[in-house]
């Protein structure tokens, strides 16, 4: 058995935060070393400064681990980051300018053109990017890696998949987004309950851009973003975890039913710890997907579609969904981690 690469986590006490420390307990390849948040927690030992908001105790592990400022050095290999963008922008710098890989969650770097936004199973070429990061931005061995936006993952892995086979041209997205996707405490209980609301701040327009990023060509040099429109809108909704898309989608090629379940059930998972065994599960009950019922599918790591039908207006239409905190946030900035493993990114 290989040593376990010692990790940090900026924004450790948040919501995200506190996804990561859950999902690291007892992972084959990391361990915890540093945790850090806001002036308001650091210098208190984790179990004094996070208010923990997930089903289940505190890993024990972390209870007495002492919570640290945001600045670098930790003492650590590589930190991952749940940080508010504001914060992020200048704190992911700080840490890849120390030296450390930064696998970020955080919006701040996602749309720079040399910083890879990556779904492993769609488009781990974009990891080329971080040599050209490292050499532009005088980074020497520290850089920064992002995960999209947790509404944006539910619908971009069906999106890649018919974009294989079909190519995309068009997409109208609307998207029901989980009260744990604004952090806590998020949303007031008083706004929220027996209610949609009808504005996320500053959502619309990562929904709109990074998956055409994601499904973007890497050309030697920078990406070359996928040729299609995205129009969406967002709303909040009264479920804790799980957002879920409606997607409509109008293609470049004609295909059969079949021929867009089969693209979407098909798509190859990974075979990294963290992979779920199917990465898009089509299912065919007319009332599924459901956040309460499907979001943990694959541990979280699986995208759910359903209701797959054409379209009156464009040429297909479905329902996919995510767990926003896993797959949407911790579950894949620790798979991208691996995927950096695998690749070799931290001999
Ligand atoms: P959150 O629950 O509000 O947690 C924020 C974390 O950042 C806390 O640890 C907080 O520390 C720390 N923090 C806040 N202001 C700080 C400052 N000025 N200096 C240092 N640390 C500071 O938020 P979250 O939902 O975990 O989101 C964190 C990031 O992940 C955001 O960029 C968000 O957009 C992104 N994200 C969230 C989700 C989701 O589903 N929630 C999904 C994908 C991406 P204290 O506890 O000490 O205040």
């Amino acid at each position: 058995m290989s040593r376990k690469y010692r990790v940090g986590i900026l924004g450790a006490t948040g919501t995200v935060g506190q996804r990561f420390v859950q999902l690291l307990e007892n992972h084959p390849q990391f361990e915890i070393t540093a945790l850090a948040a806001s002036d308001r927690s650091a210098g208190k030992p984790y179990a004094q400064a996070c208010a923990w908001k997930l089903a289940g105790a505190m890993p024990a592990y972390v209870k007495e681990i002492i919570v640290e400022a945001i600045a670098p050095p930790l003492d650590c290999d590589l930190v991952f980051s749940s940080l508010p963008t504001g914060v992020a922008r200048e704190t992911e710098e700080a840490f890849a300018r120390a030296g450390f890989p930064v696998i970020s969650n955080s919006s701040a770097y996602r749309m720079d053109e040399d910083v890879p936004l990556l779904i492993p199973e769609i488009n781990q070429e974009h990891l080329a990017l971080i040599e050209i990061q490292q050499r532009r931005r005088g980074f020497g061995k520290g850089f920064i890696i992002t995960n999209p936006n947790c509404a944006v993952v539910s619908f971009a892995p069906p999106l890649a998949a018919l974009d294989r086979r079909f190519g995309v041209e068009s997409v109208f997205v609307t998207t029901l987004q989980a009260i744990s996707g604004a952090g806590y405490p998020g949303v007031s209980s008083f706004d929220i309950t027996d209610n949609v609301l009808p504005y996320i701040a500053g959502e619309e327009p990562k929904v709109e851009t990074e998956a055409q990023k994601i499904l973007g060509r890497f050309t030697g040099e920078a990406i070359e973003k996928a040729d299609f429109t995205v129009s969406a809108q967002c709303f909040r909704v009264d479920v804790l975890d799980g957002h879920t898309a409606s997607v409509r989608v109008k293609l470049r090629k004609s295909s059969t039913l079949e021929d867009v379940f089969a693209a979407m059930e098909t798509f190859p998972s990974l075979k990294l710890h963290s992979s779920p065994k199917s990465f898009i599960d089509v299912c065919d009950e007319p009332s599924r997907p459901q956040p309460r019922l499907d979001r943990d599918n694959g541990e979280g790591m699986t995208i759910t579609v359903g209701r797959v039908f054409p379209d009156n207006i464009f040429d297909y239409r479905f329902v996919a969904l995510s767990h926003n905190t896993v797959r949407g946030a911790a579950g894949a900035a620790i798979l991208n981690a691996e995927l950096l493993i695998d690749k070799g990114f931290f001999k």
